[in-house]
């Protein structure tokens, strides 16, 4: 087992990875930008080290000041948390060639999974189901159209890069499509520096079904069932639970294996996440993620498994400390992300905290890096907590979350904790009849 390693991220995710170190006996690194100088990650782990300016690419994605934090701390390990360098193949390479250890995948399971027409056909290759569409990339318009015509609208153009919901649009006619095709592309490019998008058949109310797995690297692999992350804005999760509220047991052992089977004959290694959507009974494959989301926690939550240990045990060649059969669904969880957000526009709202209070009580979780006093910068993503609630039943956790959103105190800044508890009151929560479009409705017609 490792004795230290180095956390390549900030905030809840980087405390995240910290405590399990702690719990594990592993002495950790934190890395921060001059921004962060008094951020909870610096003051909880047991050594931290400066690596550059407040800017993103110059501190958290600076791959050499990463390393050098390696080489100064005698860090054996990098654990990427989600975001930044989480899902860079290049890194990956680089971590290892300093005879370093990538607490994930291997860079060639990342390349493979981070461009999506590869991603889609390794899928179809391993037998999962997936979203039709265009075989590979869409060149130009009048490709489009063609594709289009034969798919039948509406369709959906996305970056081949793409990531974080951007460079997708829909086209509902022929009509929409050069605009649709043109914008996709220009934004692709800005976000991504590729301009290559593909197209799918744009499912109309479908869920968004996640399947947690987990792999060896030695050719065994196991599902964690699924997460329901349908309660999405702009293509972005904002409340996620699991088990989903809608899939049976038949159907999780069914697309479970699949997705297991998959991951073992890829000879995956660590944890990943492949992404459904969910229509009709059916489950439409659109990406995999390569590394730990967002939304771990209510899979831990059911499942009573600590993912980010599992993921640093088997990044030291153990063997996983879980076989299919050991893993049994207890209860239900569900998260809310709590971003520092105003609301209508969800305009991003960093600033000093005045007062903070987190909430407890059974089957309360809050992951965050918050504290009395603290000065959210305002460099980094809004999301400054995850509330995670655990019952025995569904029921039993959204009465949970409705009073743990009630003991939560975050003054000094606007959030988006109000919107939940408007939500909450909502019929279509309560009985979890939604698919990814009902947020979107919601927020158009509500604020
Ligand atoms: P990203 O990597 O940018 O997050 P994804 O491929 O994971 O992109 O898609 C993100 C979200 O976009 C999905 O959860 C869903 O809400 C929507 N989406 C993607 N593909 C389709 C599709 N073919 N039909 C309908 N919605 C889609």
């Amino acid at each position: 087992m490792f004795d230290k390693i180095l956390i390549a991220n900030r905030g809840e995710i980087a405390l995240r990875v910290i405590r399990a170190c702690r719990e594990m006996g592993i002495q950790s690194v934190a890395v921060h930008s001059t921004a962060d100088a008094d951020a909870m990650h610096v003051r909880m782990a047991d050594e931290s080290i400066c690596i550059g300016p407040p800017s993103g690419t110059q501190s958290y994605l600076s791959i050499p000041a990463i390393i050098s934090a390696c080489e100064i701390s005698g860090a054996q390990a990098i654990h990427p948390g989600y975001g930044f360098l989480s899902e860079n193949a290049n890194f990956v390479q680089i971590v290892e060639d300093h005879g370093l250890t990538f607490i994930g995948p291997s860079a060639e399971h990342i390349r493979q999974m981070g461009d999506k027409i590869t991603a889609k056909d390794t899928a179809k290759a391993l037998g999962i189901p997936c979203v039709p569409g265009s075989d590979g990339g869409v060149p130009d318009v009048e490709t489009a159209k063609t594709v289009a015509a034969d798919m039948g609208y509406p369709v959906i153009i996305k970056a081949t890069a793409g990531g974080g919901g951007r460079g997708m649009k829909v086209a509902q006619t022929e009509a929409d499509l050069v605009h649709a095709f043109q914008t996709a592309r220009s934004e692709a490019k800005a976000a991504f520096g590729n301009d290559e998008v593909y197209m799918e058949k744009y499912l109309q109310r479908p869920r968004h079904i996640e399947i947690q797995v987990f792999g060896d690297g030695k050719g065994g692999g196991v599902h964690l069932g699924e997460r329901d992350c349908s309660l999405q804005r702009r293509h972005q999760k904002v409340f996620e639970e699991a088990p989903g509220p809608c899939i049976s047991e038949e159907e999780r052992a069914r697309i479970g294996k699949i997705c297991a089977d998959a991951i073992g004959k890829m000879g995956y290694s660590g944890a990943g996440t492949v992404e459904f959507l969910y229509e009709d009974g059916e489950f439409y494959f659109i990406e995999m993620n390569t590394r730990l989301q967002v939304e771990h926690p209510v899979t831990e939550a059911i499942f009573g498994v600590d993912l980010v240990r599992e993921q640093i045990r088997v990044a030291s060649g153990l063997p996983l400390s879980f076989s299919q059969d050991d893993l049994t669904i207890n209860g239900h969880a569900i998260e809310v992300r709590i971003n520092a957000e105003k609301l209508p526009n969800f305009s991003p709202c960093p600033g000093k905290i005045t007062a903070y209070h987190a909430p407890g009580g059974l089957g309360v979780r809050m992951d965050s890096a918050l504290y009395d006093g603290y000065s959210i910068p305002p460099y980094y993503d809004s999301l400054i907590g995850k509330l995670i609630v655990h019952g025995r039943d569904r029921d039993e956790a959204l009465a949970r979350l409705s009073r743990s959103l009630g003991e939560l105190i975050v003054d000094g800044i606007d959030t988006t904790v109000p919107l939940f508890h408007t939500l909450l009151q909502e019929k279509d929560v309560q009985t979890g009849d939604y698919n990814i479009h009902w947020l979107e409705k919601w927020l158009e017609a509500n604020l």
